[in-house]
């Protein structure tokens, strides 16, 4: 497709991606921009659809279960940060600032400063989070293998 849609332009970049961490079978997964819980991924659908709706019940259900293999392998990705890993997983399909289907796969881990609300309501700094690049990168490595021990 010919637009603007940054991501559409993500997926243009497939494995090039610099936060790539796996192409499953409906979606690329990316280390979110946001690191504050750290761990957050992102799931960019291949194709570029605006409602999840428009996808036939089969492919939306393909979607989804890429969802849940990421959401099981942030889990296991962090097992100390609850009792058997992070207590909770946000999972948010939004589209409000770019319309095309991705899902925010969050952790939400056991020192979370604010559990209770969505992780939208952090200051700037706390969402964005301090890692370092390297920091990024060797995460981008332990989801990946994660991801790939987990089926
Ligand atoms: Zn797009």
């Amino acid at each position: 497709m010919t637009t603007t849609c940054p991501l559409c332009e993500s997926v243009r970049l497939g494995p090039s991606h610099p936060d790539h961490i796996a192409e499953l079978a409906e979606s690329w997964v990316r280390l979110g921009e946001h690191q504050g819980p750290r761990g957050w991924c992102v799931l960019v659908a291949k194709e570029h659809v605006e409602h999840l709706s428009e996808w036939a019940p089969a492919r939306q259900a393909a979607l989804f279960d890429d969802v849940r293999r990421v959401a099981s392998a942030i889990r296991a990705a962090f097992p100390t940060s609850g009792r058997d890993g992070p207590p909770r997983i946000n999972y948010e399909c939004l589209g409000n600032v770019v319309p095309h289907v991705h899902w925010h796969v969050i952790p939400r881990h056991a020192d979370d400063p604010r559990p209770r609300e969505t992780v939208w309501t952090w200051p700037r700094e706390a969402l964005r989070g301090g890692l370092a690049p390297a920091d990024r990168a060797d995460l981008v490595l332990r989801l990946r293998a994660t991801l790939e021990r987990r089926s």
